[in-house]
């Protein structure tokens, strides 16, 4: 595996901070212009690929939220890190194979991905054997794009029955990753529209490129790398 590792220059650092600010300024401006339901909005500023000296100048400066898509690539960045900064919350942002459930639950503190009936039942003896509660967010194929992570929209209601009615996880809210070359707006909105169904409060959509469009739409989770980190 390889990301970035570069000692850090304090030019560096302060543009990685000043990124940082700029996409937190973004974020208050349409929570303003929004002006009706003052949502929360958290950021989860997404630090895949990029080296701990890369995330730290984030971390010094109080922040705490953090999104990974790999499961071992985190271990190896986020058990010192979670040690150095007290408050980490991490999330799961990418697939979970069933086979890496302990080391995830082990890890994480909100896992977003929860897309299949077996990954929601390992989830849960891991969770009852660690006697740990990770938070949940159901991940939605909102396109229903064959090769895509997600529950099917038409699968979605039962998905949650058995998640939180039988399973009893601590399933939060839902999350998408609108098809590629699409208009991200409609996505957005149906995802909206499907946690009011089932009366989930929070929703994680958008990312560098549509974050804005998603708090519009009602986001409450927004998931920003590159915007932050730079390119990967
Ligand atoms: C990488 C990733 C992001 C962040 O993407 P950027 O375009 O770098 O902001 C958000 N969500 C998921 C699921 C990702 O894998």
């Amino acid at each position: 595996m390889v990301w970035l590792d570069i000692k850090m220059g304090e030019i560096e650092e302060n543009s990685i901070i000043d990124a940082y600010n700029a996409v937190l300024r973004r974020i208050r401006l349409v929570q303003q212009k929004q002006n009706s339901v003052q949502h929360d909005v958290h950021l989860v500023t997404v630090s895949k690929t990029f080296s701990r000296s890369i995330i730290e100048p984030v971390l010094r400066s109080g922040h705490r939220i953090f999104g990974e898509n790999k499961v071992q690539e985190a271990q190896s960045k986020w058990v010192e890190l979670k040690q150095k900064y007290e408050g980490c919350e991490l999330h799961l942002i990418g697939p979970l194979q069933t086979n890496k459930t302990r080391d995830a639950v082990a890890l994480f503190d909100v896992i977003q991905t929860l897309d299949r009936p077996k990954l929601a039942k390992f989830l849960a003896k891991e969770m009852e054997k660690q006697k740990k509660t990770v938070n949940l967010f159901i991940q939605v194929n909102i396109g229903d794009e064959p090769q895509k992570a997600g529950i099917a929209v038409n699968e979605l209601s039962r998905f949650v029955k058995l998640c939180r009615d039988d399973l009893k996880l601590p399933v939060i809210g839902l999350m998408c990753i609108p098809p590629k070359d699409d208009d991200p707006r409609p996505h957005f909105n149906k995802l909206k529209q499907l946690a009011d169904v089932h009366k989930l409060k929070n929703i994680s959509m958008g990312m560098s490129a549509d974050f804005e469009t998603a708090i519009e739409c009602g986001a409450n989770y927004v998931r920003v790398g590159s915007a932050i980190f730079g390119n990967r």
